[in-house]
């Protein structure tokens, strides 16, 4: 921080209190994790100050040689990644890479059928406060009451009512295994394209502990900084037969320079992601996931589908008569951030909720794993019971802080 203590103290000062927050918190946000310091050293590197508009090879711009390189690195390295046929890596955010394929493939009005946001889905699946919500004729469908996973039979059926041009899988709050296989049948059955928005899990995809949906899927979009552990951003993979459309949708249709520091850092992180260090990791938070939702359905917790097959656990709060607001302020009070959450048929509003979402991949690129997970499940059950009282929840945080400056983030 030479540079910026210089020019900027103010800056400088906000940058070492959100490091020192991210190091003395226990974070189980999980669509959260910590890029490795070679990735945000590209992305504050001089790629910032390059305008590419355009593609490889075919740019507006001219001094594009080198940021070329850097994009067809990070085109190459994902395709190898995912299995993919074809890759643009230029989306600024999972929404953009959602908008990008809806814009190519669908008319104002089409039928869009996709996971209601309360249920697990993502706002730019189709909440009516979204553009798809207010562009497309939104049919959501949601979990099953008694087992509270996708009923795939009940999914049929809607499609085959409502026979949407497009079809949405994917979850921001979902903790079963997705079944592409079983959404591709659907869509093949009423004729619709199927996007798959594999966000939260794309670092499980990618080490091979989640179905991959590149062999089912005509559409995969993903943002690169949850699971994937890379910057912040988007990506859309194709069939190749329509990767001119999403092109085009991207640059120009939605966006109009590309970020290439932000790619080249992507570049960066898909090269982590091939490693085994990063299979590895993938792994542990899996396990980690698994024996933190073990634990919590020991000690009487209510966790939606019973507990959980990925990297999150959705913590239904109703059998403890506290809302998920009211657990949220708790668990930061004792040094833990996550964030309330929508349960499946929620009675409350989103700004309140009935639950709270808690996944592992923060805390497994820290290093954490079986040992303290199960000493992770005693400090979410010790919060819950003491949310009235201040002085339990800072003892709980001064344990919280212990635990952290075991395992700091940037060494
Ligand atoms: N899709 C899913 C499933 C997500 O969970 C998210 C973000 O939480 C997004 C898309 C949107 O990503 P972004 O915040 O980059 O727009």
């Amino acid at each position: 921080m030479s540079y910026i203590s210089d020019i900027d103290p103010e800056i400088c000062e906000v940058l070492e209190l959100e490091l020192q927050r991210q190091d003395e918190k226990l974070n189980l946000i999980a669509s959260e994790n910590y890029a490795s310091r070679a990735v945000m050293e590209v992305q504050g590197s001089v790629m910032t100050n390059k305008y590419a508009e355009g593609y490889s090879g075919k740019r507006y711009y001219g001094g594009c040689e080198y940021v070329d390189l850097a994009e067809d690195l990070a085109i190459k390295r994902a395709k190898a990644l995912f299995g993919a046929e074809h890759v643009n890596v230029q989306p600024h955010s999972g929404s953009g890479s959602n908008m990008a394929v809806y814009f190519s493939m669908l008319e104002p009005g089409d039928t869009i059928l996709s996971m209601d946001l309360t249920h697990g889905g993502h706002l730019s699946h189709g909440s009516p406060v979204n553009f798809a919500g207010k562009l497309y004729n939104v049919i959501p469908y949601g979990v099953d009451r008694e087992t509270e996973t996708l009923n795939y039979e009940e999914l049929m059926e809607l499609a085959r009512k409502h026979k949407p041009r497009m079809i949405v899988c994917g979850a921001s709050a979902y903790t079963a295994e997705i079944d592409f296989k079983k959404f591709r049948e659907i869509a093949d059955e009423v004729d619709a394209y199927l996007l798959a928005d594999i966000a939260h899990i794309a670092g499980l995809v990618a080490a091979g502990v989640h179905q991959s949906p590149i062999p089912y899927a005509d559409f995969v979009t993903t943002t690169t900084h949850k699971t994937l552990r890379g910057p912040r951003g988007g990506m859309v993979m194709c069939r190749q037969e329509y990767g001119k459309d999403i092109d085009k949708s991207i640059f120009p249709g939605i966006q109009g320079g590309p970020l290439m520091h932000v790619i080249a850092a992507k570049a960066v992180a898909f090269k982590e992601a091939q490693g085994s260090k990063f299979k590895k990791d993938q792994e542990q938070t899996v396990k980690n996931a698994r024996i933190l939702s073990d634990d919590l359905v020991e000690r009487g917790f209510h966790l939606v589908s019973g507990g959980t097959q990925n990297h999150m656990m959705l913590i239904n709060l109703n059998n403890r008569d506290i809302t998920g607001k009211e657990a949220e302020a708790a668990f930061c009070k004792a040094g833990i951030v996550l964030n309330k959450n929508t349960v499946p048929f929620e009675t409350r509003s989103p700004f309140v909720t009935s639950g709270i979402r808690i996944g592992t991949p923060a805390a497994t690129t820290r290093g954490m794993k079986d040992s303290e997970m199960l000493q992770i499940a005693d400090f979410i059950d010790q919060t819950i019971a003491n949310v009235d009282d201040d002085s339990a929840l800072g003892m709980i945080c001064e344990d919280v802080k212990e635990l952290c400056h075991r395992y700091p983030i940037y060494k």
